[in-house]
């Protein structure tokens, strides 16, 4: 077990006001890894606090400046890359790729934010009437609360941090109680690459933390990435204290493989689609809605490759698949597959926990026959499952992909640019793949769901600033007198 977690609040390494601690389990070996502070209202208190006082001077850094620390917290996560994967892949499992692929993430944000930070762009329009000017700005909000999990431990706070940072904003960020450990080492960064004390601070712990954070009344936006059933709770209590929320929720993402597909691009696609990550990405593909004619070759070139996926730790370089984060989530996972065979679904491969002696691990899982009203085709099981649907025409897989309650990720799978430009088209999720599966999202775009996986805001790109900043709008009169058309055109307008 190593040294003991805390939370860093004030530019201090501080334990819960309590003393209270929680342990988390490697889960896939099930050893602790290290006690964290099981914090509460008190300690969330006294981290937003912090921020709100370290808002005041950071506001007013030159946001060049604050680049300049963004900068740093790229080279230092690029040195730190190997050993935070590695602590990364023992608190949540995924593989070692994977988890280089997370930190990965992180400095590419932090590069892309660095340089907004001589960017911020604004916009300047002419104005009505003669020596005025006027400007559109983005503005700072003040103290960020940020609620995130745990199964992209440093990209998703990435997301959320860098951003809300070169803003000109400080955070109060609770990560998921299933990964405090990478969160701490992840924060550490941010201490050592320079920022001011009470800019970035850590409060860990379980949900009643989040809820502190969610019902504090000077956080004045909350970014949630979750479940879908948390994230509408903390939705309904940010609101109602006015606050702005940007949710990313759940996903039960498609990929559509058309008769022309190139099969193998498609298998392979599908295969770490579905199973990469063991399943637990928001992007991961859980339904299959395959034309009729290139099924049977597809399906059995399905099952072939998944029977290959060597599942086992994730610190092992020959794993391909690691375990689910907790014996929770494999419970889900069992669950659901025991849903999937009660509601007539043909189990070809899987549906059984992986011969290992220890950990949660869960064999890759593919379904046949699935039908599209059945609950495997449409509730979000966030485990290896995969669940392939017949379809006969484009039209019809649009028609199954879009008549899903979330909207991420999908993908479509043909060698026809009529087709996949209709499917561009008419597909309604949020991000869309031609040709290639539906993870693998990069910074400089936006990133979010339509329907239940968010509130209509995204994530990273350009529109990822929307969260964390205000447009203010400035209008300088250089006229030096009452100009009198104003006053007409206002009385005109009825404008007060
Ligand atoms: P997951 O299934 O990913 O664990 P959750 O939605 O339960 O998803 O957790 C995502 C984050 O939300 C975590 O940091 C968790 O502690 C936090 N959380 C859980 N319940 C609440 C709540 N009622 N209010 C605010 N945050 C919460």
């Amino acid at each position: 077990m190593s040294e003991s977690i805390q939370n860093f609040i004030g530019g201090k390494w501080i334990p819960a006001h309590s003393g209270e601690t929680f342990l988390t389990y490697n889960p896939a070996t099930e050893a602790a890894i290290a006690p964290a502070p099981k914090s509460a209202a008190v300690d969330v208190e006294a981290a937003v606090k912090a921020a709100k006082s370290a808002y005041k001077s950071w506001r007013l850094t030159p946001a060049p400046r604050r680049g300049e620390i963004l900068y740093r917290v790229a080279h230092l996560l690029t040195e730190r890359k190997e050993e935070l994967s590695r602590l990364m892949t023992q608190e949540m499992g995924k593989i070692l790729a994977e988890t280089r692929g997370d930190v990965q993430e992180a400095i590419d944000m932090a590069y892309y934010m660095g340089g907004e930070g001589r960017r911020l762009l604004g916009y300047t329009a002419p104005v009505e009437m003669p020596n005025k000017f006027g400007m559109a700005m983005r503005d700072s909000v003040g103290v960020i609360g940020l609620i995130t999990p745990w199964n992209f431990p440093i990209a998703v706070p990435s997301w959320k941090i860098l951003p809300a940072l070169i803003a000109g904003n400080t955070i109060v960020f609770k990560p998921s109680e299933d990964t405090p450990a990478t969160s701490a080492a992840f924060v550490k960064v941010f201490e050592d690459a320079g920022l001011p004390a009470g800019v970035l601070n850590l409060v860990t712990g379980a949900g009643d933390a989040g809820a502190a954070l969610a019902n504090h009344r000077d956080v004045r936006v909350i970014s949630f990435t979750g479940s879908t059933d948390t994230g509408l709770k903390v939705y309904a209590q940010a609101a109602s204290l006015g606050k702005k929320v940007a949710l990313e929720m759940g996903g039960k993402n498609a990929i559509i493989v058309l008769d022309d597909a190139n099969l193998d691009l498609a298998v392979e696609a599908i295969t770490w689609s579905a199973y990469g990550t063991t399943g637990q990405r928001c992007t991961a593909t859980s339904r299959l809605i395959v034309q009729r004619g290139i099924k049977p070759k597809l399906i059995e070139a399905l099952v072939a490759k998944a029977k290959t996926l060597k599942v086992g730790d994730g610190l092992q370089g020959d794993t391909n698949v690691g375990p689910l984060v907790n014996a929770k989530a494999r419970d889900k996972v069992e669950k659901y597959v025991e849903i999937g065979k009660a509601e007539g679904a043909k189990l070809l491969v899987g549906g059984q926990r992986a011969d290992l002696d220890r950990g949660y691990f869960y064999s890759p899982t593919l379904f046949s026959d699935v039908s599209r009203n059945m609950r495997i085709a449409r509730e979000e099981i966030f485990g290896p499952v995969l669940s392939a649907i017949e379809v006969a025409s484009l039209e019809e897989a649009v028609e199954v992909n879009n008549e899903s309650a979330y909207g991420l990720s999908s993908s479509i799978f043909t060698e026809n640019v009529n087709a996949a430009f209709r499917a561009i088209r008419d597909l309604t999720t949020g991000i869309v793949y031609i040709n290639h599966g539906t993870t693998g999202a990069e910074i400089q775009f936006p990133f979010g769901g339509t329907r239940g996986t968010g509130n209509g805001m995204r994530e990273a790109g350009l529109a990822g600033m929307d969260s964390f900043t205000e447009w203010k709008s400035v209008y300088v009169d250089y006229s030096g007198r009452l100009q009198r058309a104003q006053i007409d055109t206002d009385s005109i307008l009825g404008s007060t």
